[in-house]
């Protein structure tokens, strides 16, 4: 956690917050915070700055906040994932946040076993917590938008224009174009599940514009593509 996120219901007066739970643990464990200290803080969906450690107990943190920054830029990026097994899921939506990724949505695909889409790591409450990790981790502030999509194809069809424009990517190890690098244009990226795209959704996306991408010969994780692709992207 290398920022305190703050929640509205945290603030006891305008710039005076008081934690408790994982967040007061955390800075008295980890930061071993102490009154007087300055913290890295920051208001979910608002500014970034430093909270001055006022008094600092068992069961409560306050902290005196002036936010006078603002979080990072967000990348211009859609990411469309194929929903990924449970634990792999919790790492990708933190890494996507983390690396500032603007939108992202989870598809069904052919291979993506239907398990998935009854685990309870797809309930929004736990949904959250990764994305605030990922948020915490980087120290922003602003929660990435978050779709399920659990029809392929009218995914495919009709909801994708709701996303807005956008150049089309597919990550695919097969994918004889290399991934562009350093696009300034908005893009929406498609990453496969772990057996990979199926011949008739490679023609789907195909047609919907979607160009194939790969990042090499090498097939990679998940979670390593997701964080090379966008690596390259950015
Ligand atoms: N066995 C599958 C690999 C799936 S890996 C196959 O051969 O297609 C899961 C997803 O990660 C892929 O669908 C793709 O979107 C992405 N990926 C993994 N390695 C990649 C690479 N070298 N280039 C581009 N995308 C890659």
């Amino acid at each position: 956690m290398n920022l305190l996120l703050l929640l509205d219901e945290d603030f006891i007066a305008p710039t005076r917050v008081r934690l408790s739970g994982r967040r007061l643990v955390h800075a008295r464990e980890v930061l071993g915070a102490k009154a007087g200290d300055a913290l890295k803080v920051g208001r979910l969906g608002g500014g970034i700055g430093s909270g001055r450690v006022v008094r600092m107990e068992e069961d409560a943190l306050d902290l005196e906040v002036t936010l006078d920054q603002a979080p990072p830029p967000k990348l211009p990026l859609t990411l469309v994932l194929a929903l990924p097994r449970p634990k792999v899921l919790d790492r990708c939506l933190q890494a996507a946040t983390a690396l500032g990724v603007a939108r992202i949505v989870l598809l069904n695909a052919w291979r993506v076993e239907k398990a998935y889409w009854t685990s309870p790591k797809l309930k929004p409450e736990h949904i959250r917590e990764q994305l605030v990790l990922g948020l915490e981790q980087a120290r922003d502030t602003v929660l990435p938008e978050l779709h399920l999509a659990r029809l392929f194809v009218p995914f495919l069809e009709t909801d994708l224009t709701e996303l807005g424009p956008g150049r089309r990517l597919l990550a695919h190890p097969g994918a004889t174009s290399p991934c562009p690098r350093g696009l300034e244009e908005p893009v929406i990226l498609a990453l496969g599940p772990e057996g990979g795209w199926i011949a008739p959704e490679l023609g789907s996306f195909a047609r919907a514009g979607f160009e194939p991408v790969s990042m090499g010969p090498r097939i990679l994780r998940t979670e390593t593509a997701l964080a090379a692709l966008i690596g390259r992207l950015a």
